[in-house]
């Protein structure tokens, strides 16, 4: 008997009923953060260990990956081609639309690039608004540039990311 009133206090106490005697278990404003937090876990996560892996290595030696999808013994799917850079699809997308807005210079990242790259600079964000527009992101769109070790870049090529086709959240992980 003792133990079933011990039980009824205990439930009576969590589901709040008794909110105004005792002091509740949980507070309210906790409860907002804590469910709140589990709202703004993206169902897409934003990158996969295996790239965060790669990010945290640093730079490597040799030929990148886009400079093999640029001479073509990489394949990629193209969706722009002009005589300063290219635009092909992410292999492993973050969004409904993501694909990659990259020099044919190779530069290998934005920290590298130099006054005189300010016009291709310029060019890559006009061709990465007009593809942005042919692939439907009507409704708005992320633009992003990886930069070093921390900034999680994986491939030392100079890249624009573009991502849309959802509801984007603000901070990026
Ligand atoms: P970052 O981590 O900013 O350097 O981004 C590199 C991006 O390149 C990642 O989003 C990768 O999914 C993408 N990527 C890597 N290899 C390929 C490939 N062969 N074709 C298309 N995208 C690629």
């Amino acid at each position: 008997m003792l133990f079933q009133n011990a039980k009824m206090l205990a439930l009576r106490i969590i589901s709040g009923s008794l909110a105004h005697k005792t002091r509740p278990l949980v507070s309210h404003n906790l409860l907002s953060v804590i469910t709140n937090q589990a709202a703004a876990v993206p169902k897409i996560p934003w990158r996969t260990m295996s790239e965060e892996a790669k990010a945290q290595a640093g730079r490597p030696e040799g030929p990148t990956i886009f400079s093999k999808i640029l001479d073509g013994s990489i394949p990629a799917t193209f969706i722009h081609q002009d005589d300063q850079c290219v635009a092909f699809k992410d292999v492993s997308p973050q969004a409904p639309v993501h694909f990659l807005v990259i020099p044919r210079k190779p530069i290998a990242m934005i920290e590298e690039a130099e006054d005189s790259d300010a016009a291709l600079l310029g060019h890559l964000m006009l061709v990465a608004r007009k593809v942005a527009k042919e692939q439907g992101l009507e409704k708005g769109y992320r633009i992003v540039i990886n930069n070093g070790v921390e900034g999680a870049q994986s491939v030392y090529h100079l890249h624009i990311h573009v991502m849309g086709g959802r509801q984007m959240s603000w901070p990026p992980g």
